[in-house]
């Protein structure tokens, strides 16, 4: 594993990156744009970019489904702001809007927001639904990984 290299989509021009595991926290730039490939913060997603990066990224990817109208939603952006800071290089959060993607929100079912879904494989893997802060979103998303990560890494020991 430690040799391993994960594949990254930039989130600024959406080029392949390959990265090595053990160097994902050390800041690594996008070879076709060089810009930074994690930034700290969640990406805003379009429908297209999300089922690029649900394809061709290899790390989980969480995503928060949001509304401009939700007032939770708002309470919890700097909260998801702050999550991002702590997971990553781990994961990658995102936010979709569901007035901007409804196709992806009625394909996902999300009836209820904010929704926090954890994607992980190309799958879903967990879903919360309803306002959290921070340390709660990292506790969660990290069991919620490390749950998601338990068979694959048991194929691998095996073969
Ligand atoms: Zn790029």
């Amino acid at each position: 594993m430690a040799n391993g290299t994960v594949q990254l989509v930039c989130p600024h021009c959406g080029g392949l990156n390959r990265v090595p595991e053990a160097r994902l926290g050390e800041g690594p730039r996008c070879g076709h744009c060089h810009q930074t490939l994690f930034e700290g913060r969640p990406m805003a997603l379009s429908e297209a970019g999300f089922r690029r990066h649900l394809r061709h990224d290899g790390l989980p990817l969480l995503v928060d489904f949001w509304a401009s109208w939700c007032g939770p939603c708002h309470a919890m952006a700097p909260e998801f702001e702050a999550a991002a800071r702590m997971l990553e290089p781990r994961m990658r959060l995102a936010k979709v809007s569901t007035e901007e993607a409804p196709a992806l929100a009625a394909e996902f079912g999300i009836s209820s927001i904010p929704t926090l879904a954890l994607f992980a494989g190309g799958q879903e893997v967990a879903r919360q639904s309803g306002a959290m802060p921070a340390s709660r979103i990292v506790a969660w998303a990290n069991r919620a990984a490390d749950q998601a990560a338990a068979p694959a890494a048991g194929r691998a020991g095996r073969a």
